[in-house]
């Protein structure tokens, strides 16, 4: 499934080929998404120049010339790449925007579950927006931060930071990995943890994050003219999907537990 720093790198990678043009046909394939693709998309975009490409959690926006804003999702299996020219499009193929200079936005998504919407500024007032938490790479996440909103609760902390409302684009590998990173037990209740620790547990969110980013801008070539999908990178994991393997501090078998419903990687060793 496609998470926040492969959904930032398909941003990044986008972004150069279709800033600043504008839409001069749209075929759209397979309507029936997560939601429906709406009826007016292909009479509204089309003629608008796209402006930038923004993020916001993990919905990428377009935002075009007038207030439209094109809002994609991935969902569960979705991607976006560029094409230079035509290519016959393939069984997931659902969406094209093609602009003026014959570049192509494709989309790809087998299973459906991704969604691609317009809609309207204000954007923090649209419902899929409204009650997200702040983004991981801002300021405005921190461990004072996370420290307050761990008062009054009751929850194991991987729990807590894979909760949307709170901080948004904490999957379960970036969870697991930066709790081993601050040597943080994924079970310990939130209430329970001090103020450093926190500390230390942003700065680890903000650096496994950082990193997959990092890492997914060397893919960035993928984006143009590749078959397969595009910006989901393999990733050095300290813990998840290593089950009884050794930890890379201590040599200890990496355990594994349900947590919340998600499978769970940690060293009992190292986190407490
Ligand atoms: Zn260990």
């Amino acid at each position: 499934m496609p998470e926040l720093p492969e959904v930032e790198t398909t941003r990044l990678g986008i972004s150069p080929h279709i800033s600043q043009k504008s839409v001069q046909q749209i075929i759209v394939r397979q309507r029936q998404l997560r939601w429906p693709i709406p009826d007016k998309l292909e009479a509204t975009l089309t003629g608008l120049t796209i402006i930038k490409v923004k993020r916001r959690a993990k919905y990428l926006l377009l935002e075009t010339c007038q207030d439209w804003v094109l809002m994609i999702h991935l969902g569960m299996s979705g991607n976006l790449r560029i094409l230079r020219e035509s290519e016959a499009a393939g069984k997931h193929d659902h969406l094209d925007i093609i602009f003026h200079d014959d570049t192509i936005l494709r989309y790809n998504d087998v299973r459906k579950f991704g969604s691609v919407l317009l809609i309207k500024p204000p954007l923090f007032d649209h419902p899929l927006i409204k009650h997200l938490g702040p983004e991981p790479l801002s300021d405005a996440f921190n461990g004072q931060y996370l420290y307050e909103k761990a008062q009054n609760r009751k929850t194991a902390i991987k729990n807590l930071i894979m909760n949307s409302h709170v901080v948004v684009g904490v999957g379960n590998i970036y969870a697991s990995e930066a709790l081993f990173q601050a040597g943080i037990h994924p079970k310990k209740q939130v209430n329970h943890i001090s103020l450093q620790n926190y500390m230390d547990l942003a700065k680890a969110i903000q650096n496994v994050l950082q990193n997959a980013i990092t890492q997914g801008g060397t893919t960035l070539k993928d984006f143009v003219n590749e078959q397969g999908k595009p910006g989901y990178f393999q990733q050095s994991l300290s813990v998840y999907g290593r089950k009884g393997l050794a930890c890379f501090q201590c040599k200890q078998p990496i355990e594994n537990e349900k947590i919340g419903q998600r499978a769970s990687y940690f060293c009992a060793n190292c986190q407490r």
